[in-house]
């Protein structure tokens, strides 16, 4: 069973000194969502808080959810459905396959995930909806968690923050830099800023393509959020800007800038990144920084720092992994 909140709240803020430029007036400081969850943390625990509550309470018995074949979303929802008593499905799509990527399958597999594989991304939501099959017991969760529910999450995140600010555990942050992949995260900082009246401006770092669809899946999602908790949607949407230039090659290929900013995190801060979310985002958290321009930049890590090895016990060989789910490791 699980009780909510599910994650250890409030996560810490810490000022990263050591990457701070000399002669630059600008201060660093991190939002440590790695320490959502001592199992397995990261920003997915604070999506699933209103997700896992709502299915609790419509007495659903099984999850259905999409994602990259490596996907975080689908290994917290895969650890804390299980937990909550649920039967977990997902449908999994190609990416990358780095060894990362095959780590969270193994993990997924090994907690009882009904796995399936769709080839192409293309085809995932025919084969989603074949899976889900609108079944009254069943819940379906979009990619990356990102519905209403999910982003509430981060509202409460939004309200987190506001209350150590007040508590002099940092300066109000002229600028948070945040990944965008599906958006809920940041959507829901959006609309939580806007709702606490902590008027932080947000820099979406875009990470997923297309980056027009994703401007206009998270613009509306910060929209629906912010009606829904009587905050102003107009302020809220304008609070949030979506950066493209860190991209690079796509979903799930590494940069140089990235890879540069994973190095000097390490070394520098003791801070883990992953090519595909948060060494991109960490590099345009450098370059604000390093302009001068601001007085307290606040970088969102939303990375688990938590071991994978415990998960990973009784987890199927690489070899031992069926053909068709491998194969979405290019
Ligand atoms: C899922 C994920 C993100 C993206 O969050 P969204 O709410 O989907 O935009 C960022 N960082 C990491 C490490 C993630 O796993």
């Amino acid at each position: 069973m699980i009780s909510f909140p599910l994650g250890t709240y409030p996560t810490p803020v810490e000022r990263l000194s050591r990457l701070e430029r000399e002669g630059v007036r600008t201060a660093l400081w991190v939002k440590r969502d790695d320490l959502t969850h001592p199992d397995y943390g990261g920003n997915k625990v604070r999506k699933l808080e209103h997700v896992l509550k709502e299915a609790t309470a419509r007495k659903v018995k099984r999850l259905v959810t999409v994602g990259a074949v490596g996907s975080h979303h689908v290994l917290a929802t895969t650890l804390f459905g299980g937990r909550a008593g649920l039967a977990v499905e997902a449908v999994l799509v190609p990416q990358p396959g780095t060894a990362h990527a095959e780590r969270n399958l193994r993990a997924d597999l090994a907690l009882g995930l009904g796995a399936h594989a769709a080839p192409h991304v293309a085809l995932a939501p025919f084969a989603t909806l074949a899976v889900w099959g609108f079944e009254h017991e069943t819940m379906f969760i979009p990619m990356g968690g990102s519905n209403a529910l999910g982003a509430l999450g981060y509202v409460d995140a939004a309200h987190e923050l506001a209350a150590q600010v007040r508590r002099g555990e940092l300066p109000r942050p002229d600028l948070v830099v945040v990944t965008v992949g599906s958006g809920g995260t940041a959507a829901g900082l959006a609309a939580g800023f806007a709702k606490a009246e902590l008027d932080v401006p947000i820099l979406g770092v875009a990470v997923a393509t297309p980056v027009f669809a994703v401007r206009l899946i998270v613009h509306r999602l910060v929209s629906k959020v912010a009606v829904e908790i009587g905050a102003d949607p107009r302020h809220a949407r304008g609070l949030l800007s979506i950066a493209s230039e860190y991209l690079g090659g796509g979903y799930g290929v590494p940069t140089p800038a990235g890879e540069a900013a994973m190095r000097a995190a390490r070394d520098d801060a003791g801070l883990g990144l992953d090519p595909t979310y948060t060494a991109k985002t960490f590099a345009a958290a450098l370059d604000v920084a390093a302009t001068g321009r601001y007085s307290n930049v606040l970088y969102w890590h939303t990375l688990s720092s938590a071991p994978l090895e415990p998960l990973l016990v009784s987890a199927p060989l690489a070899s031992e992994v069926p053909a068709h789910l491998r194969s979405l490791l290019r």
